[in-house]
Order: C-alpha cells, then structure tokens, then sequence
C-alpha cells in the first residue's frame, strides 16, 4: 500500500490512540470495536485490528491469528449487541472494493439494512 496509506494519518489508528473518539463496545490487546458514525442498520459496528493493516490485500500468513480472532469475536459481539438472529459481516477491499478508511476493519451489520453507499459506489 502506499505512503498515505500508512498509520500516522489513519483515521482509525487515531481511534486506536485515543486522538478521536468512538463509541466503544469492545477491547482488548489486539482488536476494538466501535459503533459506526453513519449506521446503516440498527447494529451497525466495526471492527478492527489495532495493528495498521491498510487492506485485506495486505494480509498475510503472520495475520492468520489475528484475522481468525476477528472472525470468531464478532458473532460474539452481534450476539451481545442484539443480533443473535443474524447479522452480515462485510470487509471492503481497495477503491474497487469501495473501501474509504484504509485500516482494515469488519463492518458487523444486524437488522434491516438500507443500501449501504459502500454497495453503490464506483
Ligand atoms: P469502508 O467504506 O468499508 O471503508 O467503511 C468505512 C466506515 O467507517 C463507514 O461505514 C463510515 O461510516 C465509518 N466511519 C468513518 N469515520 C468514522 C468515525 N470517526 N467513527 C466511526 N465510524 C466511522
Ligand atoms: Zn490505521
């Protein structure tokens, strides 16, 4: 990824830091997740690694532990925030991928949902 696509002006890496805040719903070591500033559903959170990873595309094997961490924490989160019927679990990937924040974060979306800017953007 490029430069600018690197920690020190991540919008998310702030987050992380502290320098902006969030609505928090869970933390530890290695992950946190927040409530998404422009819902488009009831449950709406965001996941994400504390570490700066920009994409998906820049995972690689060492991520496997981090990225399966993930995977497993957020039925638990949708389930804890209301979701325990079903929820949907999204990562866009790069411009084509409609990703606007490059730091790697699962979009957790429980409840009716209104078409998501991200599915309409080209
Ligand atoms: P994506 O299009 O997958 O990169 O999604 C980025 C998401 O970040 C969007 O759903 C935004 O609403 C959300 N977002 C942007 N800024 C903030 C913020 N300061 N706090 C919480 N969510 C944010
Ligand atoms: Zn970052």
């Amino acid at each position: 990824m490029s430069a600018d696509h690197g920690p020190d002006n991540c919008l998310f890496c702030k987050i992380v830091r502290g320098q902006i805040s969030s609505n928090k719903v869970f933390e530890d070591d290695d992950v946190l997740a927040f409530h998404d500033i422009d819902p488009v559903a009831p449950l709406h959170v965001l996941l994400i690694p504390k570490l700066h990873l920009a994409t998906l595309a820049d995972s690689d094997s060492t991520h496997e532990p981090l990225l399966g961490k993930m995977l497993v924490l957020a039925p638990r989160l949708a389930r804890e925030l209301g979701s325990a019927d079903g929820f949907r679990t999204i990562i866009n990937t790069g411009r084509i991928g409609g990703q606007e924040v490059y730091h790697l974060h699962l979009h957790i979306i429980g409840g009716p949902v209104r078409l998501p800017a991200m599915l309409t953007r080209g």
